[in-house]
Order: C-alpha cells, then sequence, then structure tokens
C-alpha cells in the first residue's frame, strides 16, 4: 500500500512573516490526515521553519541541493546542510531547475546519489514541454528522463524515490492534464520502474502528478489507481486553498 504525498512547492515566494504564518495555519490540517504532508520552501527558511514543525505530520522539504558534497559552489546548498537542519525530503530536477539553471539528466542522477546516499527522500521530477507532446515524443522524453534519473541506482534506494510526473505545459498555466491522460503517463512510468526493478519495487514507488493542481481537480487526479499523490505550485502559496488540498478526501 503507497501512502499518499501532498506536497507543495513555494518556489521563490514568502517572506519569512508569511512562511511562518503558512505553517502555523496549515498544521492542524496536515495532522489530521493519514497522508503524508510536505511543503518544499525557499532555503533561507528551511531551519526555521523545520524547528515549527517538529513532532507534527508536516514536513518541510527543500527545492533543490548540490550533487557535490561541499566546496566551492557559490550559492549551493548541500545534502549534509539539509541533514543537519533535519530536512527529510527535496524537489530534485525540477522543470525550471532543469530551464533555467541548466540541469540535465546527468545532474539529476548525481543528485538523485547524493540525496539517497545522506538518507533524504528525493522527489524527482520529470515530464514533457508541450513542443514535445505535440511532435508525438511525450513517451520517449519520459523514458529517456526515468532511465537517466535512475541510472545505477539500486532496486532498494529506487522504492525511496518519489516521482513527479509534471507536464511542462501544464506547470502554472492553470491547464491541467485530464487525469486519465494523467494516468496512463504515470502508468507508463511504473511500467518502466517494472522493467528496471521488477513489480515489487515499482508497486511500492509512489508516482505523483503536479501541474496547476487545485482543491477542485485533486480529487478526481487522486481517484486514478497509479497516482499516489500531488505536487502542487501555484494553489500551495494560499493557505486557505492549500487546506482544502490537503483535505481533499
Ligand atoms: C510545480 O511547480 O511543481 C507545479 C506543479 O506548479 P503549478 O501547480 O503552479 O502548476
Amino acid at each position: 500500500m503507497r501512502r499518499p504525498l501532498i506536497a507543495g512547492n513555494w518556489k521563490m515566494n514568502m517572506s519569512v512573516r508569511e512562511a511562518e504564518d503558512f505553517i502555523d495555519a496549515i498544521k492542524k490540517a496536515a495532522d489530521t490526515t493519514s497522508d503524508e504532508v510536505l511543503v518544499c520552501v525557499p532555503s533561507i527558511h528551511l531551519g526555521l521553519l523545520s524547528s515549527k514543525v517538529f513532532g507534527s505530520n508536516l514536513e518541510i522539504g527543500a527545492q533543490t541541493m548540490h550533487e557535490e558534497e561541499k566546496g566551492a559552489f557559490t550559492g549551493e546548498i548541500s545534502a549534509d546542510m539539509l541533514k543537519d537542519y533535519g530536512i527529510s525530503h527535496c524537489i530534485i530536477g525540477h522543470s525550471e531547475r532543469r530551464k533555467f539553471f541548466n540541469e540535465t539528466d546527468v545532474t539529476v542522477n548525481l543528485k538523485l546519489k547524493k540525496a539517497l546516499e545522506k538518507d533524504i527522500s528525493p522527489v524527482v521530477c520529470v515530464g514533457e514541454t508541450l513542443e514535445e507532446k505535440e511532435g508525438g515524443i511525450a513517451e520517449s522524453v519520459i523514458k529517456r528522463q526515468i532511465l537517466g534519473a535512475f541510472k545505477d541506482i539500486p532496486g532498494k534506494e529506487a522504492e525511496i524515490v518519489a516521482v513527479a510526473y509534471e507536464p511542462v505545459w501544464a506547470i502554472g498555466t492553470g491547464r491541467t492534464a485530464e487525469p486519465e491522460d494523467a494516468q496512463k503517463t504515470i502508468g507508463y512510468i511504473r511500467e518502466l520502474l517494472d522493467d528496471k526493478y521488477g513489480k515489487e519495487i515499482s508497486e511500492k514507488t509512489r508516482i505523483l502528478y503536479g501541474g496547476s493542481v487545485k482543491s477542485s481537480n485533486i480529487k478526481n487526479i487522486m481517484k486514478q489507481k497509479d497516482i499516489d499523490g500531488v505536487l502542487v505550485g501555484g494553489a500551495s502559496l494560499d493557505k486557505d486553498h492549500f487546506k482544502k488540498i490537503i483535505k481533499y478526501k
């Protein structure tokens, strides 16, 4: 049985005061669901917010981390720094990181390995662009991204990873994939994991959907058999809205 994961991604938003208010406001909703609830916040808020959620069902995650242990990488944060603050999760390879910060399947794979080495649960993002969808190559793009991300990662570690299928054309556009279409691609991702690792692992790996998820569409998304959670951008910035998302059941 895969435990659903409801994750928010604040991206580069929220002042420290807004961030604290938000966490105080949603803690109760997070504590009254059996799902796992995660909010991925800007790095500068990680320490403060992780101390605020201590002992609750709400978890604080990072939005990225560097693949190297430490060193001359100005502006970056390491897995050990995340561990110092008790950070349990990190988004890896978000499409905005791929687009604006030149992350590739190779760096995504290195970051994934480093996160797993340090006991940080990765949420690795894959998804095709509109151009790739319209060009009929969505599946081959997803296959390349999945096989690239999981290259040389053993099955026992792979099952710790959550995959987020986020079609780039659905991110921040208000254009959600039809739940049945999201199921189809997510089913395909599970098949790829099955081919690589076998059923025992592929049936344990959580696969989320992301792309304009809101309180009004989460229920239908979560009804799909292979969809184990959501990664929410814009709608995770409004505490009342995110509370409704947490309470979708
Ligand atoms: C995201 O950034 O991961 C995301 C899914 O954004 P949005 O929900 O705004 O589409």
